[in-house]
């Protein structure tokens, strides 16, 4: 018993961070062919669910897919559903975006297997977290090395706890001091060379409020360097 207490609490947390991302809609958790904890559906079309998915692993089965798959997605009225037999009677069902399937694998293989990703610098748990994509601002899990959504490789993320930049395997990032450079640099560059023709056309002793304009310029651009350099988002 207290091997399936252990077991199903795991994947009750792995419930609890399919809710808060994005292209999931609704998933179910089963013990012995009965829904356990429901995400998003009805009780009834859960039973139906659990029924009709576990009568189809069973057919699948004597075709040997499964042993060297841990997964299967199988179709119904036209979605696409990813179905994890986590033990022989505890099964996951979750009906979400195709591209998302190998993550949410790798997020219960993690858990169950007590291999979660933590935080090198607190130790935190970083698997069972969400975050923005950097580019397209979808909800998805932290350990993402790209964007299922976008495709961004996304190489670094903050973690939830401590703060600190880290890897999807959650080690420590070294920060790059390129995007600063490079949006600092332009920035910086183009006033002084504004300043530069102004004073030599002359304009500089007349109106000096014709630098407002490459000024404002020049420290966008000098912001955007330490926003990117800040969040290591990676544009190249
Ligand atoms: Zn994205
Ligand atoms: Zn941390």
């Amino acid at each position: 018993m207290a091997v399936k207490e252990d077991l199903v609490s795991k994947l009750m947390e792995v419930l609890d961070l399919l809710k808060r991302l994005d292209g999931v809609d609704s998933a179910v958790l089963t013990y012995e062919g009965l829904p356990l904890k429901i995400l998003n559906m009805d009780t009834s079309e859960a039973e139906a669910l659990s029924a009709i998915i576990s009568e189809e692993l069973v057919r699948l089965s004597k075709y040997s897919h499964i042993g060297k798959v841990n997964y299967v997605v199988i179709n119904r009225d036209g979605i696409s559903l990813y179905a994890r037999i986590v033990d022989p009677r505890t099964m996951l069902i979750v009906n979400c975006d195709y591209g998302l399937m190998g993550l949410i694998n790798s997020v219960v293989d993690q858990v169950i297997n007590n291999k979660v990703v933590k935080c090198s610098n607190c130790g935190f748990n970083l698997t069972l977290q969400p975050i923005k994509c950097p580019r397209c601002g979808k909800s998805i899990p932290l350990i993402a090395r790209v964007c299922p959504f976008c495709k961004v490789s996304i190489d670094a993320r903050e973690c939830p706890n401590c703060g600190k930049l880290v890897t999807h395997e959650g080690t420590l990032v070294k920060k790059s001091y390129a995007p600063l450079a490079l949006f600092g640099g332009i920035g910086a560059g183009t006033f002084i060379a504004d300043l530069i023709i102004a004073y030599g056309l002359g304009l500089l002793e007349r109106a000096a409020s014709i630098l407002i304009l490459p000024g404002v310029i020049s420290i966008a651009l000098i912001g955007l360097g330490i926003y990117f350099y800040k969040t290591q988002y990676r544009m190249w």
